[in-house]
This record gives structure tokens, C-alpha cells and sequence, in this order.
């Protein structure tokens, strides 16, 4: 097999502005320098012509273009415009009343761009090794998946009267395979230099997928499972692989409590058990989080605290409902790592089911809450209504295929990829495609 090529939404526009830093083909066409497209008559307007795609194409393998002013960090505090550099095709397409660049080129050169802005620089070569390994895989599972949907939008919000159950998969594009921005990955082409350590862990797993009964494996990963792995259904669509069970993230703890039930969530979160992730040693976290310095490290186990009117304010923002004050939060269903997968709110106002574990994040923080494997406790209680709301929880993300801080302490503890990789993907393969 060759390898596959990736198709990246850069940015979109009604003109965009960009650079062949070398020289580019357009069929018998041969461009150079600057150059400038409009969006008109809903086709594309270049060099005094009408298109209805554009298709530039490099000559060698190193020539380059650049895009001015892509956006970066959308709708983040930190979003801002810059001129960016990429290798590989460029594609202009026409989408609704704009355009759209397209980068087009091989999935090891993307990845390395990836992996490289994503990961941080003190990360070991093992662990780099594994995340190279489960990009490949999910990439590739994304493309096949966006091909087998062929277009077709595929559920992922189901409301009735008392319920609304939502989920975020990636599955929204439609002409190209994932976007340069934190929805998938950010990815900003050559503009940042590579990390050697990186290049030298693709280049160790070239060609290198998970794969389960032939197939390939939609290989998911987060910051700390908190002790548990989730399962797919919990937080995706109501579909579950055999590669991502519930399993502890340990080599000696074995049994799980059934952490669907209140009972035992509740004991689980409250405790501290043995786990790979259940660590706070400084030089593993800083190989995970990029941004060590700002962020805490509570994240094994933690607490929020909101007062009444924070939280009751919060979710009106969050929701779009106005639920009154808060009377409760009621745990309706967990997955296996503990996580909810459904809360009920009660208010004075109104009762509301949500789910799946993001929407409950999203609604019950600011940015996003660590992770649904919480539980409440309510405090001052006056008249029923509850002064004070604390949410005492467990991991950080969702939890599902591979535990990025675990992960990072099994590299420091000497196991290799492979056994990194097979430890949070049991039973899957470690398989070269090309
Ligand atoms: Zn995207
Ligand atoms: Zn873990």
C-alpha cells in the first residue's frame, strides 16, 4: 500500500490571499508569487478567469505556498490571524458564499505537524511513538468513516419533552477529511519547526495502525481516564468497539467496582486508587500538558464549588434555559470509568435531562468542567434550595481509549509503545499499512 494522502480545511473566505513560494502547475499552467481569489457568481474568480476549483500542485516534494491570514484558536480568547506555510496541494473550493483552501498531502509529513505543535517538548520517545500510532489509526478511521457517510449527516442530538441527549463527534465536513483547527487537530503546515524527537517517532512507526478484526481502530485518547477507561457509546454515538473497554489503568488492580451504580461511583471519586495516571510527579505531567505552568494539576481527583446564583447563571448561559434556582443535580445514568453519561437538572422552573458527558461539561462550567465522573454535593439548604453546590469528580476528559498522563508514566517506567499502545487498546493489532 502507498501512503494515503489527508485532505486539511485551512480557511475560508470570500477573497484569499496567498504565496507560491515556488513554482506551482494549474493543469498546463505554471504560477509563481503572490496571488489573489474571489468568491463570484458563486464560482471562483483567479488571474481574470471563472473556476469552479482550483487545483495548484507542487512540483517537488519541499516547494511550499503560504496562506496570509489564516485564523487560529476560533472562537478560543486567544483566536488572532496569521500568515501561514504549508507543503503539498493547494485546492480552492467553492462552499456556500465563500471559499475554502484545501492543503492536500502525505498523513506522515500532517502528522508530524500535528504531533509536533501538540505534544510538548519534554515528551519521552515512547510516549511520542504511541501518539504517532494512535493519529495514524484515528486519521485514517476518520477518512474512511467520512467516506462510508458519503455525505450524509449522521445523528447526534436526540431531544424529546424531558431530554436532551447530544454528542460531538467530527464527522462535520463534508469536503475535506478534518479541519486545521482544535475541532480535529491543529495543524499550521510548516509554518513551526518540527521537533527532532517527533520526526524520529514516525519515522520509527511509518505505516503503523491499530487495527481489530481487520478493521481499522477508531483510537480515541485524553488527559487522565482517572482510574478507568470509559467506553465509545458513553460519549459518541451508541456504538462500542472491543479495543475500548472499561479497564484499570494499572498493572496490579485488576477488578473494577460496577461504578454504574451511585453508590460505588461515589466511593470510587471520593478515594485516590492506585493507576498509572494517579501521579504527580512534575516531569511526567509537563510532558503531557503543554502549558504546565498555568494549569493545575488536580485533575486525578478534584472539586468545583459554585455558589446558588453562579450555578443557576452558568447553566441559563450555557443551555439557553432558564431552569430558575438549581434544586439538585441527579446522576440518571454512568458509564463504566463512573463518568455521566446522564444528569437531570431540577430547578424551580423547569427539569431537564441532559447528556451525553460533554454536553454535561459544557453546561455545568465556563470553558469545560474536567470530567462527567462527579458527584454533588449540596450544602446550606434553605426552603429546599441548596446555597451551595459542590462537585467533587474524577479525570480529565473522556476518558476513552488511552490515558495521555498514564501513558506518559508507563514510558518513564520503561515499557515501550507497543505495551502502551496494547494496554489501553486490549486486543487490538499493531499493524504496518504501508
Ligand atoms: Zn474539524
Ligand atoms: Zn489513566
Amino acid at each position: 500500500m502507498k501512503e494515503p494522502s489527508v485532505t486539511v480545511g485551512i480557511m475560508s473566505g470570500e477573497t484569499i490571499r496567498f504565496v507560491f513560494n515556488d513554482t506551482y502547475t494549474l493543469g498546463d499552467l505554471t504560477v509563481e508569487g503572490p496571488q489573489e481569489a474571489h468568491i463570484e457568481q458563486g464560482r471562483i474568480g483567479w488571474n481574470g478567469q471563472l473556476y469552479d476549483q482550483l487545483v495548484f500542485t507542487p512540483q517537488h516534494s519541499n516547494d511550499s505556498f503560504c496562506l496570509k491570514g489564516v485564523t487560529i484558536g476560533v472562537k478560543f480568547h486567544w483566536e488572532r490571524q496569521e500568515d501561514q506555510t504549508f507543503r503539498g496541494t493547494l485546492k480552492l473550493i467553492v462552499e456556500g458564499d465563500r471559499l475554502t483552501a484545501i492543503n492536500e498531502l502525505g498523513i506522515e509529513e500532517y502528522l508530524l505537524s500535528v504531533i509536533s505543535s501538540e505534544m510538548s517538548a519534554t515528551a519521552s520517545l515512547e510516549l511520542l511513538k504511541s501518539h504517532a500510532v494512535i493519529s495514524r489509526s484515528w486519521l485514517l478511521a476518520q477518512i474512511q468513516k467520512n467516506k462510508a457517510l458519503a455525505g450524509k449527516k449522521p445523528v447526534s442530538c436526540i431531544r424529546t419533552h424531558d431530554e436532551l441527549i447530544r454528542w460531538y463527534d467530527r464527522e462535520d465536513h463534508d469536503h475535506f477529511d478534518v479541519c486545521a483547527d482544535d475541532h480535529c487537530q491543529r495543524y499550521q503546515g510548516i509554518t513551526r519547526e518540527s521537533t527532532p524527537l517527533v520526526a524520529q517517532a514516525i519515522k520509527a512507526t511509518r505505516g503503523e495502525i491499530l487495527t481489530y478484526d481487520g478493521q481499522t481502530c477508531d483510537a480515541r485518547f485524553s488527559k487522565c481516564c482517572g482510574g478507568v477507561m470509559e467506553r465509545f457509546s458513553s460519549c459518541w454515538e451508541n456504538i462500542d468497539y472491543p479495543y475500548l473497554e472499561a479497564l484499570r489503568d494499572s498493572r496490579h488492580e485488576h477488578d473494577i467496582p460496577d461504578l454504574r451504580v451511585e453508590e460505588n461511583a461515589r466511593r470510587w471519586i471520593c478515594s485516590s486508587p492506585e493507576a498509572f495516571c494517579n501521579t504527580t510527579d512534575k516531569q511526567i505531567l509537563s510532558q503531557v500538558l503543554n502549558n504546565y505552568d498555568q494549569e493545575t494539576t488536580d485533575f486525578y481527583r478534584w472539586s468545583v464549588a459554585y455558589t446558588q446564583q453562579e450555578l443557576a447563571s452558568l447553566i441559563r448561559e450555557k443551555s439557553g434555559i432558564d431552569f430558575g434556582e438549581i434544586i439538585n443535580l441527579v446522576p440518571v445514568e454512568r458509564g463504566p470509568s463512573g463518568r455521566l453519561i446522564r444528569l437531570q437538572i431540577q430547578g424551580t422552573r423547569q427539569t431537564l435531562t441532559i447528556g451525553k458527558e460533554l454536553e454535561i461539561r459544557r453546561t455545568l462550567s465556563p470553558s469545560h468542567l474536567y470530567s462527567s465522573a462527579f458527584v454533588v454535593e449540596r450544602e446550606e439548604i434553605a426552603d429546599g434550595i441548596p446555597r451551595r453546590f459542590v462537585l467533587r469528580g474524577a479525570g480529565w476528559g473522556h476518558g476513552v481509549g488511552l490515558c495521555q498522563i498514564g501513558a506518559a508514566v508507563m514510558g518513564e517506567q520503561g515499557y515501550d509503545y507497543r505495551h502502551i499502545l496494547l494496554h489501553y487498546f486490549a486486543g487490538a493489532t499493531i499493524e504496518k499499512l504501508y
